[in-house]
C-alpha cells in the first residue's frame, strides 16, 4: 500500500495533486511519501516485535538527506556501503551505534572514517578486509565490532545482476569456510567478533530461499558459539521484493517475513538487525514525467518523454517493469491503446516499456512512474548532458524540493580547463 492515489480525477501524493508540484518544479522530478516510507518503516519495526531487533535502513535504495532523516527519527537504524552514505547518514544526525558498515570493498581510509565516528558493525566480506579493519583499529587504539558476511550458497530466484547469495557470486565467504574466518577474527587485535552477516539478494519475491538461509545461519550460530565465539547478534540483510505490477505480483510481506525469522532463529536469543531498502523506499517514490511527443511508427505507436535512461535506469539495467499512470485519471471503460514509452536518450535501451497499454495522451500530459522510490534517483546520471532531476517530499498537504534541479550552467561548470587550453 502506498499513498499516491487517484482523487477527484487526478493522481496525488498523499493530500498534494502531483500536478501541482509539476508547475511549481517542473518535470520530470522524483516524488516520495513521508507517510509510504514511515508506514514501510513501521511494517517491519513492528514485524520483529518481541525480539530484541534493529532495523537498518539500506539506503543505497534512496539516500536523500531528509529521507535518511524522517527514517531516523522514526528509530531507523542505517545499513552504509560506502564512506559517502556513512557520512550522509551521520549528516541527517544517525548516531554512529545505529549505522552498520557493509559492502565487499571497504578501504583502510573508510574504515577510519566509521571507526572515528563511531560505528555498530562492520560486516566483513574477506580475510583481507578483516586484516586491514584490525591494523586501522589498532592504529586509532579501538575495537571495531564486526559480524562476518557468510554466503549460504542459496539461489534467491531473482534478477542476476541483484542475486548475492550463491557460491559464484563476490559477496561474502563461503558459509562452509565460516569456522576458519571466525578463529581469523579471534586471534587478530582490535577487533570483537559480535554475530553473523548474511544478505542474499533484492527484489526475492519468495520465503523460500530466506528459510534456507537462515537455517544455514542458525545451525551455524551454535558450531560458532560451541567453538567459544560470542555470536550475539544475526544480520539478516535486506531483500524483500515489492509487487512492481499491481496486477499481478504479491511478494511476502514483512509480518510474514518477521514470523520466518523468528521460526528459524528465535531459539538463539540473538539481536536480530535487518536492511530493507527497497521494500522501505520502492513504492514511497514515483518518477513524474511529461509527454513531449505521440510519435506514430509503422508498427507501433510511441510516447517520447521527457525522463530517460539516465532518470531511471531499472528498465535498462534490470529490465524492470514499472506500473505507468496518467495523472488524469483515464474515465471509466475508456479504451486503452499500446505505446513504447521511450526517452530521448540515444540509445534504443531507452525504453522504459513496450507496447504497454495506456489511456488517450497528448503532448504535454503528466505521467508517473509507480515505484521509482528505490534504486531511480540514486542511480542516476547526467549522460547526455541531462542534470539530475530534482526530489521531492511530501507530507500530509505541505512538500519540499529536498534536491533541487541544478541549473545547465552548474552542472557545465563542474568540468575544469586544463591550462594548456
Ligand atoms: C542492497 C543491500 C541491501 C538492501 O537490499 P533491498 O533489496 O533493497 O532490501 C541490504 N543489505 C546489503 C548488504 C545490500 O547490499
Amino acid at each position: 500500500m502506498d499513498h499516491f492515489l487517484y482523487r477527484d480525477g487526478a493522481l496525488y501524493a498523499e493530500d498534494v495533486p502531483v500536478a501541482e508540484i509539476a508547475a511549481a518544479v517542473g518535470s520530470p522530478c522524483y516524488i516520495y511519501s513521508t507517510a509510504t516510507l514511515l508506514r514501510h518503516f513501521r511494517l517491519f519495526d513492528e514485524a520483529l516485535e518481541g525480539t530484541e531487533h534493529l532495523v537498518c535502513y539500506a539506503m543505497k535504495a534512496a539516500s536523500n538527506q531528509a529521507i535518511l532523516k524522517t527514517l531516523a527519527q522514526a528509530g531507523a537504524g542505517m545499513d552504509v556501503v560506502s564512506q559517502g552514505e556513512y557520512l550522509r547518514a551521520k549528516a541527517a544526525g544517525v548516531p554512529g551505534d545505529k549505522i552498520v558498515f557493509s559492502g565487499v570493498g571497504k578501504t583502510a581510509e573508510e574504515i577510519r572514517t566509521a571507526l572515528t565516528g563511531g560505528i555498530r558493525q562492520f560486516n566483513v566480506e574477506s580475510e583481507p578486509e578483516m586484516v586491514v579493519i584490525s591494523r586501522v583499529a589498532q592504529e586509532l587504539g579501538k575495537t571495531a565490532p564486526i559480524t562476518i558476511r557468510v554466503n549460504p550458497d542459496v539461489d534467491a530466484k531473482t534478477h542476476a545482476k541483484i542475486a548475492t547469495g550463491k557460491s559464484e557470486n563476490k559477496f561474502g565467504i563461503p558459509i562452509s569456510r565460516a569456522k576458519e574466518v571466525y578463529a581469523l577474527a579471534a586471534s587478530l587485535p582490535g577487533l570483537e567478533v559480535v554475530g553473523i552477516d548474511c544478505h542474499i539478494g533484492s527484489q526475492l519475491t519468495e520465503l523460500e530461499p530466506f528459510k534456507l538461509a537462515y537455517e544455514k545461519v542458525a545451525e551455524l550460530t551454535e558450531a560458532l558459539r560451541a567453538e567459544g565465539h560470542n555470536i550475539r547478534r544475526l544480520d539478516l540483510g535486506g531483500g524483500l521484493g515489492i509487487p512492481y505490477a499491481r496486477s499481478n505480483e504479491a511478494p511476502p510481506l514483512p509480518v510474514e517475513y518477521g514470523q520466518l525469522i523468528k521460526d528459524t532463529l528465535g531459539h538463539l536469543g540473538c539481536e536480530i538487525e535487518i536492511e530493507p531498502g527497497r521494500l522501505i523506499a520502492g513504492n514511497a517514490g514515483i518518477m513524474l514525467s511529461k509527454v513531449i511527443y505521440v510519435k506514430s511508427g509503422e508498427d507501433r505507436d510511441f510516447l517520447i518523454v521527457d525522463s530517460a535512461m539516465n532518470d531511471l535506469i531499472r528498465p535498462a539495467m534490470y529490465e524492470a517493469h514499472h506500473d505507468i499512470v496518467a495523472v488524469k485519471e483515464p474515465a471509466p471503460g475508456v479504451e486503452q491503446r499500446p505505446y513504447d514509452i521511450v526517452g530521448p536518450v540515444c540509445e534504443t535501451g531507452d525504453t522504459f516499456a513496450k507496447a504497454r497499454n495506456m489511456p488517450p495522451l497528448e503532448a504535454g500530459d503528466l505521467i508517473a512512474f509507480r515505484s521509482a522510490g528505490a534504486y531511480g534517483a540514486v542511480m542516476a546520471s547526467e549522460y547526455n548532458s541531462r542534470p539530475l532531476i530534482p526530489e521531492v517530499l511530501v507530507n500530509g498537504n505541505q512538500f519540499a524540493v529536498i534536491r533541487p534541479r541544478p541549473s545547465f550552467d552548474e552542472m557545465i561548470n563542474r568540468d575544469t580547463m586544463p591550462e594548456w587550453l
